[in-house]
Order: structure tokens, then sequence, then C-alpha cells
């Protein structure tokens, strides 16, 4: 423990809640105090119940079985902050209370939100409570990390291990307050990446893991040669190898979660068949015959996909070569020039991997499943993949960065908004702080007619006719005025037919990201021809006919783009955690290189700035961190004072006033509202009476 409290030992490290600074209002107070903490390995500090991570880039001695006891059941302002205080308040309250809650880790990529979440669910998988029975529970919702980290992860030039799709996952607690179970929603994950990687990144870590790892027998099964450089999917970022990762350890903790997981050898050799497939897939070379039809050049692959897919090899070849196409009540088969027969096996290696990882979290479910009877709270825990920006930035930085938007306006509504909101409503005197609303521009990607997503699913209802060029016209005619949006200005004709004029620039929340549109259409559309549909669904692979529906093949059936599904898949997660009791964490990243103890101030500055950390400690500076219905704080700490104890006959509200006099609050320590009770800075949050009752 660090002697936070003495005058020496806070010029040194600081103070570990930036509520306790003296400038409080001061950016550069703010900046000072986190690169001092940061200089001594002190990496996370809170602003009231918030709290704010600076990722170290190197492993420090904070997270070991003794820290996990250190922190079970104490008061959270006691000891140094951490995130196992934060996972244990939360836990503590959701046992008492009996109510749900969730951790919401938010900041770029490479900040560390996967880390902390996983630190988190170890935290509450090895200190809570649990029975034998319950035991395997808990192995596996610590071994779907591993899992869905090798499969949904891949390198990028921010994150190595840079998670490329959104995770929601409910643990839930039975009566007693044990880890009982547990729920995955898994959000967009990035395909592309399937086919194609930039400079310097890499593909999901699977494909070198079990290239890497993968048994002798599997391997040869599979038909795969070792090295990656074989593959043309694996290399297109040429960095296979990463330093800072090694495949195959992963790989046998991956065998390992399979096996805890309940995968049987069925399940494994399908999952991989598929895996496998794809890198086939991705070395399948056309050539043009004498009619510029493309015609497959090398059948060696095709017969490995058809062993693992199960699927005939002239139907495959078929599907890889033609387009199906109905014509009335006739089917047509066209062939296909070179780029659209790779556009075809590109699109299937894509669709395959991708409901793969959808079939995975599904068997993970269902692992996780708690046969019990219901009535259980959960601690819902979201890592999602984080604000990003590179050179080039295409349709997936646009998905990524929405999302960051719609969280960034939930902690918005949820704290600054609806802080400020409830002292009116209660009719405590408050001088309200200003702040920026990204609402604007959650507004302009998503809005009913006149959103971006909603111009590009009209545009993606003009096959044939609309272009990545009419996309960007229609942005301009519709929203071109907007102040968070920047279109280049198309009507010189010349400069209409170069690619380098097919970009618009968002001025994010977190900063201007310029997005190429080439591709939006396409990727929003992201279809997949009939006929390769129906080599799916005729599959002897159980997975991947698991996978896709006979109904997918219905024509009068249009299904919903990309980025539409995406945008109800977020405002049914909003709609899932606005019933729970948040809990914030808010990660920041001390530099670009991923050098350990190196604080750049600039980039850190940014970072304070755009997640509005100065607001929030302005609010809660001024503010009360702790707030009850007066009924419900009566009800739960009557037992304390012999006046409220065992009835309190008159109004709750003086009851409560009763209360807190008689715990030693002073008048200036507190608020009664119309409905509650407001405490500035509760003092032990009552933590003596909870715990007697867990
Ligand atoms: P993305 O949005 O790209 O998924 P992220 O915020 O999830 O990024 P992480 O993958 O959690 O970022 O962290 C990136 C890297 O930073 C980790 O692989 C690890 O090397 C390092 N790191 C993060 N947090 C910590 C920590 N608490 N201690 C030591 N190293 C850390
Ligand atoms: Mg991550």
């Amino acid at each position: 423990m660090h002697m936070e409290g003495s005058l020496s030992a806070r010029d040194k490290v600081g103070v570990q809640d930036f509520v306790l600074l003296d400038s409080h209002t001061s950016e550069a107070a703010f900046m000072d105090n986190l690169r001092k903490r940061f200089q001594e390995n002190l990496i996370y500090t809170y602003i009231g119940t918030m709290l704010v991570s600076v990722n170290p880039y190197k492993e420090l001695e904070l997270y070991t079985q003794r820290q996990m006891e250190l922190y079970q059941g104490v008061n959270f302002i006691e000891l140094p902050p951490h995130i196992y205080a934060v996972a244990d308040n939360a836990y503590r309250v959701m046992c008492t209370e009996r109510n749900n809650h969730f951790i919401l880790i938010s900041g770029e990529s490479g900040s560390g939100k996967t880390e902390t979440s996983k630190k988190i669910l170890q935290y509450l998988a090895m200190t809570c409570p649990i029975t034998e029975k319950l035991q395997t529970i808990r192995d596996r919702l610590l071994l779907s990390n591993p899992v869905l980290e090798a499969f949904g992860n891949a390198k990028t030039i921010r994150n190595d291990n840079s998670s490329r799709f959104g995770k929601y996952m409910d643990v839930q607690f039975d009566y007693k307050g044990a880890p009982a179970g547990g729920h995955i929603l898994s959000y967009l994950i990035e395909k592309s990446r399937v086919v194609h990687q930039n400079p310097g990144e890499r593909n999901f870590h699977i494909f070198y893991q079990l290239l890497e790892g993968g048994e002798d027998h599997l391997i040869r099964w599979l038909g795969l040669d070792r090295n990656p450089q074989t593959y043309s999917y694996l290399i297109q970022g040429e960095s296979a190898k990463v330093s800072s990762i090694c495949d195959k350890t992963n790989w046998k903790l991956v065998r390992r979660a399979f096996t805890i997981i309940e995968f049987t050898e069925a399940d494994i050799e399908h999952l991989f068949g598929i895996v496998a497939s794809v890198l086939h897939l991705g070395n399948i070379k056309y050539e043009e015959d004498t009619h510029g039809h493309a015609i497959i050049k090398n059948g060696s692959q095709l017969q490995w996909i058809s062993k693992l897919l199960g699927v005939p090899v002239s139907i495959l070849q078929e599907a890889l070569t033609h387009k199906k196409i109905e014509a009335r009540a006739e089917e047509v088969l066209s062939p296909l020039n070179l780029e659209l027969a790779y556009y075809a096996r590109d699109a299937l290696a894509k669709a395959i991997y991708g409901r793969s990882f959808n079939w995975l979290v599904n068997k993970i479910n269902s692992s996780l499943a708690n046969k019990e009877p219901p009535k259980k709270t959960v601690i819902g825990l979201l890592d999602i993949y984080g604000f990003e920006v590179f050179e080039t930035n295409s349709f997936e930085q646009f998905c990524i960065n929405y999302c960051n938007e719609k969280l960034q306006q939930l902690f918005i509504s949820m704290t600054l908004k609806a802080e400020q909101e409830e002292y009116e409503i209660e009719g405590i005197e408050w001088e309200p702080v200003q702040y920026f609303d990204n609402k604007i521009i959650c507004d302009l990607i998503e809005e009913k007619y006149k959103g971006i997503i909603a111009i590009m699913d009209e545009e993606c209802l003009r096959p044939g006719e609309a272009t990545d060029l009419s996309f960007l016209a229609k942005l301009e005619e519709k929203v071109g005025d907007h102040p968070h949006l920047l279109t280049r200005k198309l009507a010189d004709p010349v400069a209409r037919k170069t690619i380098d004029w097919l970009d618009f620039r968002l001025i994010h929340y977190a900063g201007e990201v310029t997005y190429c549109a080439v591709g939006f259409l396409e990727k929003n559309n992201d279809l997949l021809y009939r006929n390769l549909k129906e080599v799916v669904l005729k599959s002897k692979n159980y997975i991947l006919r698991d996978c896709f529906h006979s109904s997918e093949l219905d024509n009068r059936r249009r299904p919903e783009t990309v980025t539409t599904q995406f945008k109800n898949s977020l405002s049914s997660l909003i709609e899932i955690l606005l019933l729970k009791e948040p809990t914030y964490i808010r990660c920041i990243k001390p530099n670009n290189n991923k050098q350990p103890g190196k604080f750049e101030d600039m980039i850190v500055r940014h970072q304070v700035k755009y997640l509005g950390l100065m607001e929030h400690l302005r609010v809660r500076r001024a503010g009360f961190a702790y707030r009850r219905k007066y009924e419900i704080f009566l009800e739960r700490y009557k037992s304390l004072c012999p006046q409220t104890w065992p009835n309190w006959a008159g109004p709750a509200r003086e009851g409560v006033e009763k209360l807190v006099k008689y715990l030693g609050y002073q008048p200036n320590e507190y608020k009664l509202g119309r409905t509650k009770l407001f405490i500035r800075f509760p003092r032990t949050l009552f933590a003596t009476v909870d715990s007697f009752e867990i």
C-alpha cells in the first residue's frame, strides 16, 4: 500500500482521486497528477467512482492473488485505486441491492480495454464464493476469452492484440453471489480482414496459431502447410510473425479452452475444416479462358475445400466461377469475369469465417448457460473495439468509430446529462457544467432518412446504378452543410473521376477521421451470390450448415444492410445497459509506440479532452457521489440508528434526516432533495451493514 495521505508522498505520487486536487478545474493540474502517478507505476486514479487507467505497457505486480484478496470487501476509498476495487464495489452493491450492473470500459484502440475486462472477469471469478458444482462454469467463463480472442482479435498497427469485434458479456450470479453462468453478445466482426490486411497487420490470430501449434495429424488432415507464407490471405500485411505474441502457446490455451467448453472432437474438426478452407480459398487463382471468363487455375485447393466442407468439387467449382441469376421462373448461370470471380471467392471466405465466429459465440453461450431457475443478478462487461484512425480509413473504421460515438453518448447521457438533470428535478441548487454533447454526431450517422447510414442504404437499393461516388454526391446533397461532415465539393467533373476524391471526413468526438468511400456500398450490402449460398446449405460440415438458413435463398426477402443491422444491435445494447447500474472505466493510451513508461503529454491531453474527464471532474466535485430514494435508504440502513430502528413511523425523508445526522454527516456534506438523499462523499458506503447481509 502506498502512503498516499502524507504530504510528501502526495507530492510524489499525486492524489488518488482527482476530486481531491486543490486546483480542481485546471487541466494542467489534472495532467500533472496523471503523469506523476504514471511515472510511479500508479496507473489508476479515480474521479469519484469512475476509474481512469493509463496503459503501462509493461507487467506490473498489480494483479496477483494477494492483490485480489486485498481488495475483497474493502471499501474502495481505503486502498489505492484499482480495477479490482471498482469490480468489487459493483459486486457488493449487486449483492446487497439485488440489482444489475454493467462496467463500461472505453478508450481508443490499444488503451487497455480488453486487458481490463479480462482482469475484472478474473477477479469476479476468483474471489466470489463458489461451490464445487459451479467450478466448471467459472473455468468456462475464464476460458471463453482466449477462444474469442483467437478468432476475433488481430494485430493492427495500433495494437498487437486488437479486438476486431465488440463484446458484451453478462456474468450471472446466483442468490448467494456465486458466478453461476454467463452470456455473450458479439457485435460486427471485421470480416474483411479475412481476405485483406493492411501493411503491418495480420489476419485473425487463429490462423497463425493453427499453423504454428496445430497437432501434426490435424495439419495433415486439413491439408495445410505450416508456413504462413504459403497462404495469400495471411501475408498481405507482411507481418505473420509478431514478437509480442507466441502463437504456439496460445494455440495450447485455445485447445484447453475447447476441452473445458466441451467441444467434441467433431466440433473441432468441423470448425477447423472451415478455418482451413478459408486458407485454401485464398490460394485459389483464376485465369481467363478465351471468352474472358474466369476458370480456376489449379484444382488442388478445390479438392481440399470440397473434402473439408463436404461439398462436391463440381458444385464448388461452378459456384466459384458462375453467378446464378433467377429470371422469372428460370435460373440462369452466367460466367464470371476475373474480377467478379475473385470477388465471389473472397465473399465466400468472409461469409464462412464470419458466420463461424457467430456459431462459436453461440456454442460458448450454451456452455455458459445456467440451467438453474432464474432470479439471477448480473454484472455486464462491455469491451468493444476502440476508436481508431489509420492512414486509410474504410467502412470498418466507420462502423467502429460509430460504435464508439454511441458509447460516448451513453456515457454522457448517463453521467453528465442525467446527473445535472437530476439535481434540477430534485430541486438541488446547482451551477451547470458545460460539455460537448456528441448526440449531433450520432444523429448525423444514424438519423432516419437523412443520416449517413440511411443514405448508404438508399444507395444500396439501386444496384447497378449507385456507386461509391453517387453515395458521396448524395451525402453532399443531403448533409453537406453539417458541421461535423466535410465532403469535397464534387462539382468539378474532372475531380469526380479520380479516386482520390472519394473521401469524406467526419469530425468525431475523438478527432477528425477521413474515410475513403471506396467499397462502402459493397460492404454495406455484404452480398453472397445465390449459388454460393446453395453450396453452404448443401455442405456436410454441420457447423456451416447451422450458420446459414434456407430462407436466405428467398429473393423476396431483402436482408438488412450491415450498418442497419449494426445500428439496431447497438440500440438494443444501449437499452440493455440503461436498465443497469453503471460503472465506468476510461482507458488512456500514453503513447502511440506501445512503449513502457512513456507519457506523451500531447497524446494524453487529447484523450483527457475528448473523454470529457475534466467535465466529469467538475460535475463530480460540485456534486454528490451517493444518492438513494428516501424509502430505500431508510429501509436499508435504519438499523444503524436507534431513532429509526426497528420502525420509523414518520415520513421517510425525516427518518433519513435523523439517520444521516446520527451517522455524523455535517450539513454541508449532504442534501435532501425532493425524493432522494444526496451525500457528497459517502465515507464508508455503509459497507459494514452490507457485508453482514451477503
Ligand atoms: P482495441 O480497441 O484495439 O481492442 P484495447 O483497448 O482492447 O484495444 P488492449 O488489447 O487491452 O487494448 O491493450 C493493448 C496492449 O497493451 C496489451 O496487449 C498489453 O500489451 C498492454 N496492456 C494493456 N493493459 C495493460 C496492463 N494493465 N498492464 C500491462 N500491459 C497492459
Ligand atoms: Mg480490445
